[in-house]
């Protein structure tokens, strides 16, 4: 089994011809409510190439939280250690997007502000059946280092994809992390510098494995991806598609690689998963519907 150890949230999209400005109320065009957060698109994305997958994260008591679950389960990912939290809303992000497509965005993270000690319990109950641990940052930092800590200890691969953008994250986190994969935005705030391209991202990478992790790939969106460890260092390119929408690329690549490990397969094909995966992603529309299945990656793999 791969654990997903993270966040789960619903997406409210409003479009309007226009963003409202303050004071203002605003006839718009359309709505969508999609589920996402990053934890539960990288257990979608498990799910639908055939990996077991067990999500441990919260929800709210409302009506989006049993949405968030049974849209899980209907992916094929095991829900029985999701938390329905009495107390708060569940994770939400309420978007508005203009005719150009710019946006506005508020997340409330509800649940996920709330995962703590009570669901690293749980994760110490899952480990012994589990090969992986998948992280991300949309959950209180000190409980994303306590379960890479308890990964850890048990010798199971911890991934972490350090999304959203931070500038910092505690020292002792990198020791603990086999696979951090972060995309080019993520990894500038992390270094201190632009990393924009191979070069660039070799830089970045030596200094994350100085920190103290085993491996960085660093994802460089329609350039390709850069891997360093080490034991190997390669850049692959691009898969060449045509992209329509890169929402949860980043989500596809993290789960092809996982779900390559799984397998296990060699670091350098895992990357090579994890690029066609994320490929695949930007040809559709939305967030957890552009996730590839098994048989759509394979056929693309040939
Ligand atoms: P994120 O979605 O986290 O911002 P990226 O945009 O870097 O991450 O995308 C993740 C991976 O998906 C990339 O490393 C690449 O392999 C693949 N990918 C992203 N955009 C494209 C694209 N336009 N064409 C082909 N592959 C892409």
């Amino acid at each position: 089994t791969i654990i997903v150890f993270g966040s789960i949230n619903i997406d409210l999209v409003a479009t309007a011809p226009r963003l409202p400005i303050a004071g203002e109320t605003l006839l718009g065009e359309s709505f969508l409510q999609t589920p996402g957060g990053k934890g539960a698109n990288q257990a979608v994305a498990l799910a639908k190439l055939e990996i077991p997958t067990q999500m441990i994260g919260r929800v709210g008591a409302d009506n989006f939280g049993i949405e968030l679950i049974k849209n899980l389960q209907n992916s094929g990912v095991k829900t029985d250690n999701i938390l329905i939290d009495k107390n708060v809303s569940s994770g939400i992000a309420v978007i508005t997007v203009d005719k150009k497509g710019e946006n506005h965005i508020i997340v409330i993270p509800g649940a996920n502000g709330q995962v703590n000690q009570e669901d690293i319990n749980r994760l110490h109950r899952l480990l012994p059946q589990a090969t992986a641990v998948l992280l991300q940052l949309e959950i209180p930092i000190e409980t994303v280092v306590a379960a890479a800590q308890a990964a850890k200890n048990a010798n199971i691969t911890v991934i972490l994809d350090p999304a959203p953008a931070q500038s910092h994250l505690p020292d002792e986190l990198y020791p603990l992390i086999d696979i951090i994969t972060p995309n080019e935005i993520e990894a500038s705030q992390l270094v201190g510098f632009p990393v924009n391209g191979e070069e660039t991202a070799a830089k970045a990478a030596k200094i994350l494995l100085q920190k103290g992790v085993k491996c960085a790939v660093i994802k460089l969106g329609s350039k390709g991806v850069y891997c360093a460890s080490a034991e190997e260092a390669f850049f692959i390119p691009a898969f060449p598609v045509h992209a329509v929408d890169t929402v949860a690329a980043g989500d596809a690549f993290n789960g092809g690689l996982a779900a390559a490990l799984f397998h296990k397969l060699p670091l350098h094909q895992a990357v090579v998963w994890g690029a066609a995966a994320g490929a695949l992603a930007t040809t559709k529309l939305g967030a957890q519907s552009s996730l590839p299945d098994k048989m759509t990656l394979e056929k693309f793999l040939g």
